[in-house]
């Protein structure tokens, strides 16, 4: 049986997938230094919130594998630890296992 902790990595690796879609399709409008509106990458199932990077903001989270972008405060700390935090957003690590899983499904690998 999955325990939270794989459920909450496939969750987040889901959101990124939704996130890239987010940004090939902010391409076409050529908004490399406008903000655009990404989801929260957190484990929440039933988070609904979204964060706002540039481009370069996010492609510096996408760099690494195993970050993920969050909303402030969405972060959990028995999986994950925070690379860095502003007011808008927060970047975190996997650890682990959970770091493991998020290189394996990295599409940008
Ligand atoms: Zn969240």
């Amino acid at each position: 049986m999955k325990n939270w902790r794989v459920l909450e990595v496939e969750n987040e690796i889901r959101r990124r997938v939704r996130n890239e879609w987010i940004e090939q399709t902010s391409d076409r409008f050529d908004a490399d230094q406008a903000e655009a509106t990404y989801v929260c990458e957190c484990g929440d199932a039933n988070c609904a919130e979204s964060v706002s990077l540039t481009r370069a903001e996010y492609e510096a989270v996408r760099l690494d594998g195993s970050c993920f972008v969050v909303a402030v405060d969405h972060e959990n700390p028995e999986i994950e630890r925070v690379t860095l935090e502003n007011g808008r957003f927060t970047i975190v690590q996997k650890m682990m296992a959970a770091g493991r899983k998020s290189q394996e499904t990295n599409p940008r690998r």
